[in-house]
Parts: structure tokens; sequence; C-alpha cells
């Protein structure tokens, strides 16, 4: 999506960060779908770090499974949760979104379709957390983003229903405010 000449950033954990079109992308946790045939599924979802000047976001940020991995790998680049600025939800499955509360100080995007149809979604039937849901809906700085929005500088998110029904995926636009 970011389509554009990537360059290694000298300095980088493991040589996993690149620069694009006025960004750094730094892949801290490459997801994996995980299902047992006897215990169901386990998701793993990717968690990527942006930086862009004095603002780090975060792509999804895991769940229960994820947290000392996350952060370790923050501290490993310097860096503490608090540090975060923006969190930007993909969409509410607890595998992506339960660990918005280890970001307290950022402010989280989640696509407002996508809240709406979580906070209705029956209580014990699906993988949407309903308590961390409910709390992220009451969290003062939760941003509910409507199709097209811009959640970073130069990024904006747009509905891609299917997955859930407010599924978003990001676009960078390097030639703007960069
Ligand atoms: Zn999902």
């Amino acid at each position: 999506m970011l389509a554009a000449m990537t360059q290694q950033i000298p300095g980088t954990v493991n040589g996993s960060a690149f620069a694009v079109g006025g960004w750094e992308i730094d892949i801290l946790v490459t997801g994996f779908p995980g299902k047992s045939v006897r215990h169901g599924s386990l998701g793993w979802s990717t968690i990527a770090l942006i930086r862009h000047g004095d603002r780090l976001a975060l792509v999804d940020c895991g769940a229960f499974g994820h947290r000392k991995l996350l952060v370790a790998e923050l501290a490993a680049r310097g860096l503490r949760p608090s540090d975060i600025t923006d969190l930007l939800l993909t969409h509410t499955h607890y595998d992506h979104a339960v660990n918005w509360v280890l970001f307290p100080r950022a402010r989280v995007a989640v696509g407002a379709v996508e809240l709406d149809w979580a906070l209705g979604e029956p209580w014990g039937e699906t993988v949407v957390p309903e308590l961390y849901v409910r709390e992220l809906g009451l969290f003062p700085k939760t941003e509910r983003i409507a199709d097209g929005g811009e959640v970073f500088p130069g990024i904006t998110a747009h509905l891609a229903p299917g997955h859930t029904p407010g599924c978003l995926v990001c676009q960078g636009h390097p030639t703007s405010r960069l």
C-alpha cells in the first residue's frame, strides 16, 4: 500500500524498519493466525510502529499473550508504552485490540462503523472483547474515524468491510503534508 522505494534505516533493531514516503515503519511483531483442531483459534496480530516527526503510532496492539513481547520490542528501541502518541486499530477483534489499555496517553483511532458494530455484538458469542470494547467506547481519547478520515499525518483510513463490518485499511499519501 505504501508503494515507494524503500531504504533500510541505520541503527534499527534486527533491520526490521524501513523508510517510505516520510514515515519510518517498523514491524514489532509479525502476525500469525493460529488455529487448532481441538482448541479453537488463537490469533496474533501484526503490530507495526510508524514514526513521523515527534509522533509515534502503533497499528494494532495485539492480545494478552503479546504484552511482554510488545513492551520488550518497544524497550529495544528505547521506547515505553507511554511514548506512543497514536494507536490505529484496524478492527476490534481481541487479537488486534485488547492491548489498547497499555497506551493511556495515546489517541486511539478506531472506525466509527467498527466501534458501533462491536458495541452491539452479543456478549459471550464472538471474538470481540466485550469489556475492552465497552471501555474503548467510553475512553476520552478514542476517536471514531469516518471512512476516508486522516488517522496520522498523511495517512487515511478506509472502510474495508468483510473480515468485520467496519474493518479499516490505511493508505499513505506521501506527497501530502510530508
Ligand atoms: Zn480479526
